[in-house]
């Protein structure tokens, strides 16, 4: 009898070492950069198979003027649903919106159909002056809140921390900005290992004057941490409040993948931030015509001896030029829709995927 019981302890020892071994080996933290065609819709998956998706690209068939219509018709919500698959996610348990233009926002409705959403992650009502800056604003978050009445709401400040993975799976999400405020001092006790302190800030001028000056810069931007693995994801913040990430002082601190600002627009050209943060790879959600401008691209082919930049598109915006090798771009046309993957490792270590050939290339500090 106590023979028995001892290998039925022992069976069951076996079982729980094997599944722990198992999940540290195999587990990464993914982050799929959709292509939501000059939106953003960034699907992260934490190892304990928690879900934050930052924003939801378009609705209907990928416009401005577009309104949410039929799920099983909607461009962008179909990715994201694409994408959710291949991660395994059947539900996303927290969405975050890093503001209210279409190209963000306009999505959820038809996402809400397909996916359930439990817990809503934003700023405050978009102001009367950004729905004069881009017409259409106001009913994106008109939209958007009648859907987000159904779920948890959560409304960061800057420098607070969103509530992912309490389980303690090592994932730490800080809002370094949010309604045009950053964050008030450093995130604390943050450096990119042990025992390294943090980078100074290499400032250059007093930064570059927002495209759009309502909304935009009061993105709500995160950065994530998973053990010394680091991503900066800022939405579309430009003008002061993207310069005050890093300068005078750095907020931030080194930083692994920098998904670029503004879809790579030409207010993402300051130097000052990608100096301080030091990505080893940047990643623009551009379209083929929206996004990758020139003045961007140009800084980052003069970076590309430090950072790999990657891209959703190829540009074709006037003036400018790809910078990644094709290999390095997720597509080539307007034909595909493929994702760029990341999957990265507590101790640092990531790989970066483009989905449309499977082309891997891995990194290290
Ligand atoms: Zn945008």
């Amino acid at each position: 009898m106590i023979r028995r019981a001892f290998l039925v302890w022992l069976m069951v020892a076996t079982c729980i070492g094997t599944t722990t071994q198992a999940r540290t080996v195999a587990k990464t933290l993914d982050i799929y950069v959709i292509d939501v065609e000059g939106g953003q819709a960034t699907l992260i998956v934490t190892p304990s198979g928690e879900s934050l998706l930052i924003d939801a690209g378009f609705p209907s068939d990928g416009t401005f003027a577009s309104k949410p219509g039929l799920a099983a018709r909607a461009r962008d919500a179909q990715r994201i649903v694409a994408a959710a698959k291949d991660a395994g996610v059947t539900e996303i348990d927290y969405l975050m919106l890093t503001h209210y233009h279409a190209d963000h926002a306009g999505g959820v409705p038809e996402l809400a159909q397909l996916l359930r959403i439990k817990t809503f992650i934003d700023h405050a009502a978009p102001t009367a002056e950004a729905e004069k800056g881009v017409a259409g604003t106001q009913g994106v978050y008109d939209a958007y809140s009648a859907v987000r009445a159904n779920g948890k709401h959560i409304q960061p400040k800057a420098g607070d921390r969103l509530p992912l993975n309490m389980l303690g799976g090592g994932v730490e999400v800080v809002v370094v900005a949010s309604e045009d405020k950053v964050m008030s001092r450093p995130i604390p006790g943050d450096t990119p290992m042990p025992g390294v302190s943090r980078s100074p800030s290499i400032c250059e001028g007093t930064g570059i004057a927002a495209q759009e000056k309502t909304e935009n810069p009061r993105s709500t931007a995160v950065r994530l941490r998973y053990g010394r693995f680091s991503f900066l994801d800022v939405g579309d913040l430009s003008g002061p409040s993207l310069f005050a990430l890093t300068c005078p002082t750095n907020l931030i601190g080194d930083t692994d993948v920098y998904l670029v600002s503004h879809h790579g627009a030409d207010d993402a050209a300051d130097p000052s931030l990608y100096r301080t943060i030091k990505p080893l790879v940047a990643i623009t959600n551009n379209a083929e015509k929206k996004g990758a401008q020139k003045e961007t691209m140009a800084l980052l082919k003069q970076m590309q001896s430090s950072i790999d930049t990657w891209q959703l598109h190829r540009t074709l915006a006037e003036g400018s030029a790809d910078v990644a090798p094709s290999d390095r771009i997720a597509n080539l046309d307007n034909i595909t829709s493929a994702w760029i993957k990341i999957s990265a490792n507590a101790d640092g270590t990531f790989s970066v995927m483009n989905g449309r050939t499977g082309f891997t290339k891995s990194y290290a500090r």
